[in-house]
């Protein structure tokens, strides 16, 4: 038995959530603001899977991270704040969704902090940890982040544990790393107005990928990130396969489930290497 953690902690579980809605169809297709069909398969995220999320993580007594859009926090003001009144993190990803490294620094900055001030507007407390839309950071960003005393960024795939990352400005920040295989987007997106077709997989295939995935990085004492979207996770089917895979890592004893937040703050001191965590 090997890894990172101290104590009796084997592994770290990181559940997050992405609740882009349809703001993520917008900006890759600005028609989508006039077709109420897809505006409605993005609003049925914080409209009806989120309220069954926040029932699935109450009843697993399970705090987790919610990354929200700006623009999506404007329409639902409502489940951002029953978001963070459950106690899980609340922290931007954007406005309409927009990738950094498609901005100028100016237009990122300014979305930085418009899509941090709504948030902290609903929830009254302001967000210090941030996911890059579509996981593609610019060159900018760790130093913007870094000059708004951000903790952590989570959007890179550099490890498989909390690692630092250096800002260009100096400094440096907590790394929650991300991985595209876990991830419900490649799986199960089926969005004809933005031109995604595939067949999506079945729950029992996306099951045995995500607990596979873990059982390898709880045997390596790393960390677990899974990243969901409400509308592709909240559909029939997946949030019982959510469910079941919430209960397949709780059955391994030394695994504790956190926030990005809380883990990036604990890791702050110790992170330069991962093989050289002493706190979780
Ligand atoms: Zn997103």
């Amino acid at each position: 038995m090997s890894g990172i953690w101290p104590g009796d902690t084997r592994c770290v579980a990181v559940l997050s959530f992405d609740m882009d809605g349809a703001s993520a169809m917008i900006h890759r297709n600005p028609d989508v603001q006039r077709m109420p069909s897809t505006l409605s398969h993005g609003d049925f995220g914080p409209r009806v899977a989120v309220p069954r999320i926040l029932e699935l993580l109450r009843e697993h007594d399970i705090a987790a991270s919610f990354y929200v859009p700006g623009w999506v926090a404007e329409r639902f003001p409502d489940t951002v704040a029953a978001v963070a009144s459950a106690g899980h993190e609340v922290a931007p990803h954007g406005y309409m969704h927009e990738p950094p490294a498609t901005l100028s620094r100016d237009e990122e900055a300014a979305i930085l902090d418009r899509s941090s001030a709504i948030l902290e507007g609903i929830t009254g407390e302001r967000p210090l940890g941030y996911r890059s839309p579509s996981w593609e950071l610019s060159e900018h960003s760790l130093d913007l982040l870094m000059e708004r005393g951000f903790v952590y960024d989570s959007s890179l795939m550099g490890d498989d544990a909390p690692y630092r990352v250096p800002a260009a400005g100096g400094g440096e920040l907590v790394e929650i790393p991300v991985h595209w295989s876990l991830d419900d987007a490649p799986y199960f997106v089926f969005n004809p107005a933005v031109s995604r077709t595939n067949v999506p997989a079945s729950p029992a295939q996306v099951y045995d990928t995500w607990s596979t995935a873990f059982d390898e990085l709880y045997d390596r004492g790393r960390c677990y990130v899974l990243t969901v979207h409400p509308w592709i996770i909240g559909r029939a089917g997946r949030l019982t396969m959510l469910d079941r895979l919430i209960r397949h890592i709780r059955e391994q004893p030394g695994v504790k489930f956190r926030r990005s937040i809380g883990l990036a703050r604990d890791v702050q001191p110790d992170c330069a290497a991962p093989d050289k965590l002493t706190q979780t």
